[in-house]
């Protein structure tokens, strides 16, 4: 197999907040792990920007731990390691301050990409957006990264474009979906539209209902003030789950190209019928089995925030009117587990006698063991009539394509490595982002009026007992949370 590895440019990658977790655990060894895998060109600069007074060699010893905390394995190789540190350099910058400002520009060059990643809270994205336009540094040359909260609301969604556009068009502005890099999300893509097979079933005629489930093993820990904030609709389902939802559900675009595809996903979003009361379950974990409850961690002990959300999600167009789509997430349930599941219909006809109804299921799992599983039914070997009973047919890709563990890039090194190369195709567009708090906000604001209380669930299950009535009332039932 040969791949194809599109050149990546010489660049300056300024990253706003270096010094933070998300820099340290995610973003630097990241691209730590494209150097190794020869991506990284000539002269390529990463310059950290963050409040800390240090130096560039403190800076490279910083980030230097961070690799081999985070990366062991690779920051073996010492002269990897060295090349990687060789390409640091820090600029101290207090972004809602004037001074540092200069310094920065000083470091920049004129005539590579110059991009600007700010992995900082979300309340200085404004702020730098406008330093860099003030300070004349986001040229024809430059993209900006940001990645979620983008907003918490239609109305903050908008001003934040505004915001960001003020210097920025929208061909430079990548918004990032971690999902999106996932491999599997990809594979999404790949399985629908680089096969025959499926796609003429992909409808109602077809396909029964879809189950898209997010499952987190852990909880809030440490999280909870900004959990309480936002929940599980706003942390989760108005983003990840929505672009697994417009994935699986939109038209083929015409061709992979970033415009092509967004424009269909939004077509799925604009095609959300809004949610009715009965079709929302949230939940929140109550202590049990050895583990705190939701509220031991939030800020108010009489937090109403949800820790799960399961709703019933109606997509008005041809292709799917009258085929559900269930979404399901929830911290502190039984596996670390995410999937969509295409359910289809049962056989028009059965002729054999006493069958049970089996129906096809197609399985894309994003986390762990990724890969496909498509449940079929077959004979039963031996004698004694035609019993029928289901197996599945099972593809890791892993497996399937003989990798070593690691050697399947992170999200991350794939989005930064697009941002270079200046590719949005898996970067939402501002519109996209604000059609989505706009199906979203309704919901929220219902459950807010009426002053709902989440239902208590145990630790380790698979959410309320409501979440199973929701899908028991349409005649189905939730997949398992397993691994
Ligand atoms: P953090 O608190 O660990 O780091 C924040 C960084 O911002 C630090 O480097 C700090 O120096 C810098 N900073 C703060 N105020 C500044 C200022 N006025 N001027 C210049 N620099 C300033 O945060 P984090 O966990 O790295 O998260 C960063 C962003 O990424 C947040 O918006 C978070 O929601 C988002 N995020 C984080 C994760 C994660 O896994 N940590 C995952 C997804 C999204």
């Amino acid at each position: 197999m040969v791949a194809r590895v599109i050149p990546v440019e010489s660049f300056d990658l300024v990253v706003f907040g270096a010094t933070g977790d998300l820099a340290r655990r995610k973003i630097l060894p990241g691209l730590f792990r494209r150097l190794a895998a020869g991506q990284m060109p000539e002269g390529a600069r990463i310059i950290g920007a963050a409040r800390s007074d240090m130096k560039r060699a403190d800076f490279q010893k910083m980030v230097g731990e961070a690799l081999d905390e985070f990366d062991p394995k690779t920051a073996a190789n010492k002269a990897l390691r060295a090349r990687f540190l060789d390409c640091l350099h820090y600029v101290q910058l207090d972004v809602a301050t004037p001074a540092g400002w200069k310094a920065l520009a000083k470091q920049l060059r004129a005539d590579v990409v110059r991009a600007f990643y700010l992995s900082v809270s979300p309340s200085l994205f404004g702020v730098i957006a406008a330093g860099l336009n003030e300070h004349g540094l986001a040229t024809a040359q430059s993209r900006i990264v940001v990645e979620k909260p983008l907003g918490h609301d239609l109305a903050s969604a908008r001003a934040l474009n505004a915001q960001l556009s003020t210097g920025f068009g929208e061909g430079q502005i990548y918004r990032i979906d971690h999902y999106l890099g996932k491999e599997t999300v990809q594979n999404l893509m790949a399985l629908r539209f680089a096969n025959a097979l499926f796609e003429p079933l992909w409808n109602a005629r077809h396909v029964d209902h879809v189950q898209i489930t997010v499952a987190e093993d852990i909880g809030v820990e440490g999280r909870g003030g900004y959990y309480d904030k936002s929940g599980a609709m706003r942390d989760m389902v108005q983003n990840h789950l929505m672009q697994l939802l417009c994935l699986t559900a939109m038209e083929p675009p015409s061709r992979f190209e970033p415009d092509a595809l967004r424009d269909e996903k939004l077509k799925v979003i604009r095609s959300l019928e809004p949610v009715l009361p009965e079709h929302i379950v949230r939940g929140q974990y109550r202590a049990g089995n050895g583990q705190d409850s939701y509220v031991t961690h939030s800020e108010n002990p009489a937090s109403k925030t949800e820790s799960f959300v399961a709703l019933r999600v109606d997509v008005s167009n041809w292709r799917w009117s009258g085929t559900p789509f269930y979404l399901r997430t929830g911290k502190r349930l039984r596996a670390r587990m995410s999937e969509i599941a295409i359910t289809f219909k049962e056989t028009p006809h059965s002729i054999f006698p006493g069958m049970d109804h089996h129906r096809n299921v197609l399985v894309i799992r994003l986390q762990p063991n990724e890969g496909i599983t498509l449940r079929m039914t077959i004979k039963d070997p031996g004698p004694g009539g035609m019993r029928l009973t289901e197996v599945p047919m099972d593809m890791t890709f892993s497996e399937a394509l003989a990798l070593e563990i690691g050697a399947v890039p992170d999200a991350y090194e794939r989005l930064i490595m697009d941002v270079i190369r200046g590719d949005q195709t898996l970067f939402m567009r501002g519109d996209e982002v604000e059609a989505a708090w706009g199906w979203t906000d309704p919901i929220i604001a219902a459950w807010e009026a009426a002053g709902t209380t989440p239902s208590a669930y145990d630790p380790g299950g698979s959410g309320p007992e409501d979440a199973l009535a929701l899908l028991h009332r349409d005649g189905r039932k939730w997949r398992e949370i397993a691994v």
